[in-house]
């Protein structure tokens, strides 16, 4: 092998090394071991929580708060802060109407894609910028649900418990229906089900699709007889 052969397997094993121990391993430690990390609620009360990620959004934030109001059903928004820059007034409403406020992230970047100092500064920064609305975060999920190194560290260091999801919809695809949402929803919620939807981003128009099928579901949903909760109130007495 010639001395550049060897120069370019060394530079590829250590980016596979990189990789590995920065991304991929915590990543999956976090999201298949960790007891810190939740993707469901505690079963035996029939409920399920509804969450939102990547809002809020001025076009249809507003519309998700008046479909749920008119059922009665509280959720949890994991917001973007830059997105919640501009609609301050939808963060009031989320919180003036009993939903909660949980941490998605700064600006929507993978984990992947963070320095350790930046991963270690999104949750002070944000919370930093929310100040005068007077937010107190408990809950975060990060982007695509991914960790490196750091993530887990820098959440837990701030007291912040870390929520994935039971199911998702796939709303944010381009293709997908409102009737095609709905059908995945009620064919997967059980006992302790944490639904993850999108108000904002995904495909364009996408969340109108979203918006569209909480109308098939949700009834159908109370029918049967589930509660929905907060992340809060479904966790109430556990861990945190
Ligand atoms: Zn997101």
């Amino acid at each position: 092998m010639n001395r550049f052969a060897k120069i370019g397997l060394g530079t590829l094993g250590v980016l596979a090394g990189t990789f590995l121990g920065y991304c991929a391993l915590p990543n999956l430690y976090a999201r298949n071991v960790s007891k810190r990390v939740r993707k469901t609620l505690p079963k035996g009360k029939n409920q399920v929580a509804l969450t939102f990620d990547d809002g809020p959004n001025a076009e249809y934030t507003g519309r998700v708060l008046d479909i749920l109001k008119k059922y009665q059903v509280k959720a949890t928004f994991f917001i973007v802060i830059k997105n919640a820059n501009q609609n301050l007034d939808l963060i009031e409403r989320m919180k003036e109407e009993g939903h909660e406020v949980a941490f998605h992230s700064y600006k929507h970047q993978s984990a992947w894609e963070l320095t350790p100092w930046e991963t270690l500064k999104e949750i002070p920064k944000g919370e930093e910028q929310l100040k005068a609305q007077n937010i107190k975060f408990s809950y975060v999920r990060p982007p695509w649900g991914t960790f490196n190194l750091f993530t887990l560290f820098g959440m837990l260091r701030r007291n912040l418990q870390v929520i994935l999801w039971s199911v998702e919809a796939y709303d944010w695809r381009k293709r997908q229906t409102k009737e095609k949402i709905a059908e995945i929803i009620l064919d997967r919620v059980e006992d302790g089900s944490i639904i993850v939807l999108h108000d904002s981003g995904g495909a364009k128009g996408a969340p109108e699709h979203t918006i569209g099928s909480l109308e098939l579901w949700i009834p159908e949903l109370l029918k049967e007889g589930y509660h929905f909760v907060t992340i809060s109130q479904g966790l109430k007495g556990e861990m945190v």
